[in-house]
This record gives C-alpha cells, sequence and structure tokens, in this order.
C-alpha cells in the first residue's frame, strides 16, 4: 500500500465540507472588501524565494522544498504566498494601475518537522494589498481578517502589532541587538548564534530560548522609530480602537520573513499548543527588491489548516450543508428512462438531485435517501410512467402527494 506522505493529509467527509464552507467565507470576506482572486503557480524559479524572501529566513534557508527539473533548473515549490504574487505583479505589469487587491488560496510546502498544527503541505489563504502606505490599508487588511475570523464564530481573538521600523531604523536596532547580546551568546541556541550576525531581531522570537532573560532585558524596538514611523504605527493603534479590534502590542513579534518593515501583526487565540492562526505586515520593500518599482504593500495570510483546528477544538458548528433536495427513485429499470429527463430538468434547474446508481432494491433506495438526508423523494412506477403522474414523498411531514410532471418544477420552486 502507497501511504501518503508525511506532514500532508486527505480532505474528504466532514472535513471537506469544513474546508469547502470556510474558503467560500474568505472568498465572501474578501471580495465584500474588494479583492479580487489570484491564482499564481505552486512552483517558481529558487531564486524568487531564495533572493525574495531573503536568506536569513528559516523559511528559505532550511525548509523549502528545492529541486532541479528535468531541464536543469532550480525550482522550488512555494513556502509562502506573497513572492509569486509579487513576482506576477512585476511580470504583468500590474503596477500601472494602483491599488491592487488581491486575495489567495492555495498549499504551500515546507519541510518542516511534522507535529500538531506543523504540516509539509499547509494552506493558507491570504490578501496583498499594493499601492498605499496610509495606515488605513494597514487597517483594512487587519480588520478584513479579524472580522473573517469572528464571521467564523472565532471570538477570542487578539491581534498582536509591533513595528519593525523601516530599513535604517532597524539596521541601528540590529547593531543594539548585538551588542546586548554578543558577550553571552553561548547561553543561546546554535540558531541564534547563527542569527545574531545576520538576522539578530529573529533571535528575540525563538522558540528555544524565549525564557533568557536577556529577550526580557533586549532593547525595545518601537524606542528606536524615527517619528514618521511612530506616528505610523499610533495611527494604526488609534484605528484599531476604533475599530474595536481587540489588540496588544508585543515587542517580541518580529514575523519569519526577511522582507516586512514598519509593521507586523498575527492573530492569535487563547487556545493551547495552536500558535498563531495567522499573520502579516508590511513589504514596502518587496517589489523592488524583485526587481519591480517601489510600490507601498501590506498583507497577512492564515493558516487555513489550524483555523479548521480551532473551529474543531472550539467545536464550533459551521452552518455547512450537504443535504440532498430531491432523490428521485424509479421502481424498476423500467421507469429509469422515464426518470432521467427529470433528473436531467431538475438539477440544470438548480436542485441537488441524486438516484440509486448501483440497483439496489426498494429498501436500499429509500435507505439512500435517507443517508443523502434528502427533503423530497420523487417516486416513479409503472402508474405514474402510464398516467403522467408522479408521487412526491415529503420526508419530514412523511405526506406523499400526487403530482403530475408538467407541474413538478412549479413545485419545488415553491417548496425548496
Ligand atoms: P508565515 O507565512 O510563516 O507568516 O505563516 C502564516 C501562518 O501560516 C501562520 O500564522 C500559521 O498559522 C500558518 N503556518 C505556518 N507554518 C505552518 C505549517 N508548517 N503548518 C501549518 N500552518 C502553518
Amino acid at each position: 500500500m502507497i501511504q501518503k506522505i508525511k506532514g500532508t493529509y486527505d480532505v474528504y467527509g466532514d472535513l471537506a465540507l469544513k474546508h469547502d464552507y470556510v474558503k467560500k467565507l474568505f472568498q465572501a470576506v474578501c471580495e465584500n472588501y474588494n479583492y479580487k482572486y489570484i491564482e499564481t503557480p505552486i512552483i517558481e524559479r529558487s531564486e524568487l524565494f531564495h533572493r525574495g524572501v531573503g536568506d536569513t529566513t528559516d523559511i528559505v534557508t532550511k525548509e523549502t522544498y528545492d529541486f532541479k527539473d528535468r531541464g536543469n533548473r532550480d525550482l522550488t515549490l512555494r513556502p509562502e504566498g506573497t513572492a509569486g504574487v509579487a513576482r506576477s505583479i512585476i511580470e504583468n505589469k500590474l503596477y500601472t494601475s494602483l491599488p491592487l487587491k488581491f486575495y489567495y488560496e492555495g498549499s504551500m510546502f515546507r519541510y518542516e518537522r511534522p507535529q500538531k498544527g506543523r504540516y509539509r503541505e499547509l494552506r493558507q489563504m491570504g490578501v496583498e494589498l499594493y499601492g498605499s502606505s496610509n495606515p488605513i490599508s494597514d487597517i483594512e487588511v487587519i480588520s478584513l481578517g479579524y472580522n473573517f475570523l469572528k464571521e467564523l464564530g472565532i471570538n477570542n481573538v487578539k491581534v498582536l502589532i509591533n513595528s519593525i521600523g523601516g530599513v535604517e531604523t532597524r539596521n541601528k536596532y540590529k547593531k543594539e541587538l548585538i551588542k546586548h547580546f554578543e558577550n553571552n551568546i553561548d547561553e543561546f541556541c546554535d540558531d541564534c548564534k547563527e542569527r545574531l550576525k545576520k538576522n539578530p531581531l529573529r533571535i528575540l522570537d525563538c522558540k528555544v530560548d524565549s525564557n533568557n532573560k536577556l529577550i526580557k532585558t533586549a532593547p525595545n524596538i518601537l524606542d528606536y522609530l524615527n517619528t514618521e514611523e511612530k506616528e505610523n504605527f499610533e495611527k494604526i493603534k488609534e484605528y484599531l480602537e476604533l475599530l474595536e479590534i481587540d489588540y496588544e502590542v508585543d515587542n517580541s513579534l518580529v514575523r519569519g520573513l526577511d522582507y516586512y518593515t514598519n509593521l507586523v501583526f498575527e492573530f492569535k487565540t487563547d487556545i493551547k499548543d495552536i500558535g498563531s492562526i495567522g499573520g502579516g505586515g508590511r513589504y514596502d520593500n518587496l517589489l523592488e527588491s524583485l526587481g519591480g518599482p517601489s510600490v507601498p504593500s501590506v498583507g497577512f495570510a492564515f493558516g487555513f489548516d489550524r483555523v479548521i483546528d480551532v473551529i474543531n477544538e472550539l467545536d464550533i458548528s459551521l452552518p455547512t450543508n450537504n443535504d440532498l433536495d430531491i432523490y428521485i427513485m424509479p421502481l424498476s429499470d423500467n421507469e429509469l428512462y422515464y426518470s432521467l429527463s427529470i433528473i436531467n430538468d431538475l438539477r440544470m434547474c438548480g436542485y441537488k438531485v441524486d438516484i440509486d446508481l448501483l440497483n439496489k432494491s426498494i429498501k436500499g433506495k429509500f435507505k439512500e435517501s435517507e443517508k443523502y438526508n434528502a427533503k423530497y423523494i420523487v417516486i416513479i412506477g409503472e402508474d405514474e410512467v402510464n398516467n403522467g403522474v408522479l408521487t412526491v414523498k415529503d420526508t419530514t411531514t412523511k405526506e406523499e402527494i400526487k403530482i403530475s410532471q408538467d407541474e413538478l418544477l412549479d413545485y419545488f420552486d415553491m417548496n425548496i
């Protein structure tokens, strides 16, 4: 038996219903905010991630699925969605008409140690807003995510925010961090030792060393922001309060990807063992660093799998409806021919209709209609065919009525 790859899972049954519901809700919320769907390839040239997302990012240095194709090209399975969208914006010159508001959804691949909430094929749903550096756009993407979670029934969400400043501020801050950590870097994990020179900010959110007192006494990035960066951050907080979004400033939040500037944020629930369910921030330099023009941008991605985990953990029952409208029941093969056009007409009118495909007994057919939770059963026997009058059973009231075939559609239009 061939088994699935570690860190992947199959989606079927109830889980498939949940996935479908959550995707459609995300789509509906994004469309309310006037975001348009974008889909970019799952495979891209390796340099897009290794150069664009940054070579000090764990995801890129250690976790990408890199391979050579048969044409000896270096390719990578996308570990996240932002870089591909940025590449598409540049390649298709979409930046000539700003703002751009996109949403996407799909599988990402990271070679991480599989565990609960951490997969090698992970799904993300995200948004990208290009063209505005006004804090109103930061707030738009945060509120989109927050409202989506509320609509799902996930209420205990906190938005953690931080500002990591622009390039100049960060360079100044990095120097201070290096000074702060370098004499005692031996106390830290191997990853942090490496981070010290490359990206000391990442030491602040290291999972292994989070209890080291030097992390708690580290200089605060907010003290290094310039006036404009400070004002922006204050505006964002003000707007969050206005929209009554539950937030908290968290100075240790730096996020895993190198391309962020200024605002970074995460959606967090208080459920144990489920960390961040989504995160994002601003990346005003990303497009330029990939060879495009300078266009400010902000966005985030939800960890779709984790959103589903939270729904399960909180026992939220989603209004998924998998019930069948009508089960067509020809009593024998003789009536099958007659049934086909009825089924066809009903399906074309938008009803969810099914029929026994396995030649089951009458009892088996009734059982199947129950399994599908059919609202109505249309019984078609010899009499029905001869007279053109069908028997319709309402499975809730158990009432049966006779109805001519011509009136069948009108009947369902009135009742379903
Ligand atoms: P990132 O792209 O790293 O900013 O992650 C965005 C969100 O994706 C996180 O907040 C998590 O919810 C989710 N996520 C990241 N890595 C994984 C993973 N390996 N498995 C499942 N979800 C993940």
